[in-house]
């Protein structure tokens, strides 16, 4: 089915299935302007494409509700997403591309990549569950991990969690959040909490001292 869509079909149905992944479980329909947001384009380009993609049957939109995956889109969705989880987990593991980098590049070779190659990558990585930034990969048949809805923002003073996957897609906030050991699986307390939009202060286990995160950086990381 991923042969018949062109690259941009298939960043609309990708982000429209990440969007649908953060909200809360009984989220509604995902805005337009949410997925024009997140895919920096307007929202007249934004209905214009989703119109299209519901002429495909891979969506389903409605005027001033907003759009969600039909099983169809989410296939075609599910797709993408392992091809682009799979080549970053090759590109940082067998190539040593720093796990700031390893998106952009994934971003690009996504499209492109043939189902042939996916295998190989599959099988030479030992069918991996999870990528570098700990989002997990979907099966070839589709099947995909439950990810957690709850942020590191969201953890009140004095709680600890584990980070189970951070966002991928802003490099300076990767490479601070490996600096400080904000690694998936690594366990964070929430220290305290600066007043209205923070900054929270954590104690990352293994690391000395405390570390600041703004509310933004802190609501890409995802705990359980
Ligand atoms: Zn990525």
């Amino acid at each position: 089915m991923l042969s018949q869509t062109s690259s941009a079909i298939q960043d609309y149905l990708k982000a429209l299935y990440v969007l649908e992944v953060e909200r809360e479980p009984d989220g509604t329909a995902i805005p337009t302007t949410a997925l024009a947001q997140r895919l920096g384009v307007s929202a007249a380009s934004t209905t214009n494409m989703l119109k299209k993609l519901a002429t495909l049957g891979l969506v389903r939109h409605a005027p001033y509700r907003g759009a969600e995956l039909t099983p169809d889109g989410r296939t075609v969705a599910l797709e993408v997403i392992r091809h682009h989880r799979l080549l970053e987990t090759y590109l940082a593991e067998v190539m040593g591309v720093p796990w700031d980098e390893v998106h952009a590049e994934a971003e690009v070779l996504e499209h492109v990549l043939s189902e042939r190659l996916e295998d190989r990558i599959a099988s030479m990585l030992g069918d991996p569950s999870f990528d570098p930034h700990g989002h997990p990969i979907p099966g070839k048949d589709g099947s995909v991990a439950q990810a957690s809805t709850r942020t590191l923002w969201e953890v009140a003073e004095g709680d600890s969690a584990a980070v189970e996957r951070v966002s991928d897609d802003v490099p300076e906030a990767l490479r601070y959040l490996a600096r400080i050991g904000v690694l998936p699986g690594a366990a964070i307390t929430v220290l305290r909490r600066g007043p209205l939009e923070g900054p929270l202060f954590i104690e990352v286990e293994g690391h000395d001292g405390s570390d600041a995160l703004s509310k933004e950086v802190a609501s890409t990381v995802w705990v359980r």
